[in-house]
């Protein structure tokens, strides 16, 4: 697989990539106890920032938020931000990566509850609207962005390294 149709494309093909991808890697993972170790800790970081943003009350937030005639800021246009890599992730933490939506205005990844992703594109998790920053403290803010601070640089190190396996299998050296 072309590293490039991870992360261009339609976000069909994309979400077909992370698939193909899972298929292709699900098992060697399992075995690999570094990935393993690390992806436990990536886990443990994005329930940091959910379990964060439970405290702030930002759900109720946002629900009522895209329930007004502009809607909220998961718009069509930001299911863009998603790639097959970040798909891949999502799979291996047992999210079911399908389309949940499709009423030609919303992200289609926006379900009932909010987001359907554990790990969220990087453009999405950065973004804190001034709604968000109306409500909040400073102390909350602050912690908000460390904690996703963190979420995004392990999912960044894990990204690497699962480029790494990808491209040594393009090149058949596993
Ligand atoms: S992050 Fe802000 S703009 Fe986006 S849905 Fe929530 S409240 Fe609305
Ligand atoms: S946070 Fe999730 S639902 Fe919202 S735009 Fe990003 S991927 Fe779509």
């Amino acid at each position: 697989m072309m590293i490039d149709s991870c992360y261009s494309g339609s976000v069909e093909s994309r979400i077909a990539a992370g698939q193909s991808l899972y298929q292709l890697l699900a098992d060697q993972l399992r075995k690999d106890v570094h990935f393993m170790h690390e992806f436990a800790k990536l886990i443990g970081h994005a329930e940091d920032v959910n379990h964060h943003m439970g405290s702030m009350r930002l759900a109720p937030l946002c629900i009522q938020c895209s329930a007004k005639p502009t809607g909220g800021c998961c718009s069509l246009f930001m299911a863009g931000e998603t790639d097959a890599l970040q798909m891949l992730m999502n799979l291996f933490a047992d999210i079911e990566v399908i389309p949940v939506r499709d009423d030609g205005n919303e992200c289609i990844f926006l379900g009932e509850n909010g987001c359907i992703f554990l790990f969220k594109p990087m453009f999405c998790l950065n973004y804190n609207c001034y709604h968000i920053h109306e409500k909040s403290t400073s102390a909350e803010i602050a912690e908000l962005e460390r904690l996703t601070g963190v979420v995004l640089c392990k999912h960044y190190e894990l990204e690497q390294y699962l480029l790494g396996i990808i491209r040594r299998k393009h090149d058949g050296e596993v």
